[in-house]
């Protein structure tokens, strides 16, 4: 699959596709493996999903901070708008 040379492939939108997909589930630490592996890899090329990861930890990290006992029923609600946020991100496709 890795071909040599170019790095920097610009228009990997099936890549970015996936890792945004799979990215609540990372940040959720749910990932593991493979999966996880490739997210990662693809993140350490891609600034358009490192920046959405970034603004995802901070979003999360704030609601942990602002609401410390958070109940589980609650938590998923959280992380089902991060995956509409996400979604909404992916339909963008700047
Ligand atoms: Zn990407």
């Amino acid at each position: 699959m890795a071909k040599n040379g170019g790095h920097h492939h610009h228009g990997n939108k099936e890549n970015c596709k996936k890792t945004l997909t799979g990215m609540s589930e990372y940040v959720d630490n749910d990932l593991k493996g493979t999966g996880k592996k490739s997210l990662e890899s693809h993140l350490a090329n891609c600034k358009a999903c490192m920046a959405v990861l970034n603004t995802l930890k901070k979003t999360i990290e704030i609601f942990r901070v602002s609401t410390p006992r958070m109940p589980k029923s609650m938590a998923k609600k959280v992380r089902q708008s991060i995956k509409h946020e996400i979604a909404a991100l992916e339909k963008k496709g700047k």
